[in-house]
């Protein structure tokens, strides 16, 4: 786990994503970070992302979370992010790896349910609970065999608790948990283009 993916992407002379410390950065004493940041780049999707060993862990969610034990939701693995990028809220400029605009939708903390998150990662079946603005209690991630774009496919699905439920809650928790802003207030605010960023908007 490394951010060379995560670097060769971006020019940060251009976009404001943070660049992350040179070898990642690992902390000791304080709980893993969690966030999933709503992005309308050139489609819509939902970057689900969980410290571990000094980055974060990233998937896209294209439909984003469900809160229903009966829903899995595709997540595709993607590169390894810097830590510093959940606090990242903002446009990325058009024509950049990743242009658009970025919420954080759900930010917080997370605990793994296995004695042994690498193994389990490797297994392909993390179990964990989220401590979530919006997203709470327990779930998983499960590898499928497919592959999207040649990155690895996974499943993330609530476990039956008292945070699941039949909402759907991308529509019923539409705004920033940092700003309380839409996807288009946030394009206006920093320069975005704010009639694509709509369309991200319920
Ligand atoms: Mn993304």
């Amino acid at each position: 786990m490394a951010l060379e993916d995560y670097r060769r992407k971006r020019r940060f002379d251009v976009t404001s994503e943070p660049a992350g410390d040179a070898a990642g950065r690992k902390r000791t004493g304080r709980a893993l970070r969690y966030v999933i940041q709503k992005h309308r780049a050139s489609h819509l999707h939902y970057d689900f992302r969980l410290e571990w060993n000094g980055v974060l862990l990233s998937w896209a969610v294209p439909k984003g979370p469900s809160i229903s034990p009966s829903v899995k939701r595709l997540a595709t693995q993607v590169e390894d992010h810097p830590i510093d990028y959940a606090d990242f809220e903002g446009v990325i400029p058009k024509g950049e790896y990743g242009g658009g605009t970025v919420m954080v939708w759900d930010k917080g903390t997370w605990t793994p349910e296995v004695p042994d998150v690498d193994q389990a990662l490797r297994r392909g079946e993390l179990k964990f609970t989220l401590r979530g603005r919006k997203l709470k209690g327990s779930w998983v991630l499960v590898r499928t065999r497919g592959l999207g774009r040649g990155r690895p496919s996974w499943l993330l699905i609530k476990h039956r608790d008292a945070y699941a439920g039949d909402a759907d809650i991308t529509l019923a928790e539409p705004l920033s948990a940092v700003s309380g802003r839409t996807l288009a207030e946030i394009a206006r605010d920093e320069g975005g283009d704010v009639a694509l960023a709509a369309t991200g908007d319920p």
